[in-house]
């Protein structure tokens, strides 16, 4: 089976936006791999090139639980860290406390256990960490 070599072929011409949508709507999503053609290149490897289709899923996971972050943080700002929505459930503390913690398992996912440094190195998180730490107290105006 012929493997997609990224940036060559799409340059070269050998994948091209009809075989792409062929593949995609056929696709075995057990195996990505396009079930018109066997000899196609599996369609992970198409979607964003350079990336495979579990890098793009790890990377949406955190782009997805920083926005709900975001969204939290509104929440608060609007209406507090004891409100709630008018039908219940968490109150908006709650749910900021909710998300941060989806926020540190997608982290997990792209810097931790089986995927260690594949994606992102947690080592060069904790050094940014710490110099966030040593910068961001001359940036704050109202933290004592
Ligand atoms: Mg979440």
């Amino acid at each position: 089976m012929r493997r997609f070599n990224g940036a060559r072929d799409l340059f070269n011409g050998s994948v091209n936006d009809r075989e792409n949508e062929m593949c995609k709507s056929t696709v075995d999503t057990s195996t990505m791999q396009c079930q018109c053609d066997k000899d196609k290149p599996p369609v992970d490897s198409l979607v964003i090139p350079f990336l495979s289709l579990a890098e793009v899923e790890r990377l949406a996971l955190l782009a997805e639980e920083c926005g709900e972050v975001i969204q939290a943080v509104g929440k608060i700002l609007r209406h507090g860290y004891e409100s709630r929505h008018p039908d219940g459930g968490p109150t908006n503390r709650e749910l900021l406390e909710r998300e941060c913690g989806d926020v540190l398992a997608a982290l997990d996912l792209l810097a931790a256990g089986q995927y260690a440094g594949k994606d992102i190195d947690s080592g060069r998180i904790q050094a940014a960490r710490q110099v966030k730490h040593s910068k961001i107290g001359r940036y704050l105006h109202h933290q004592g």
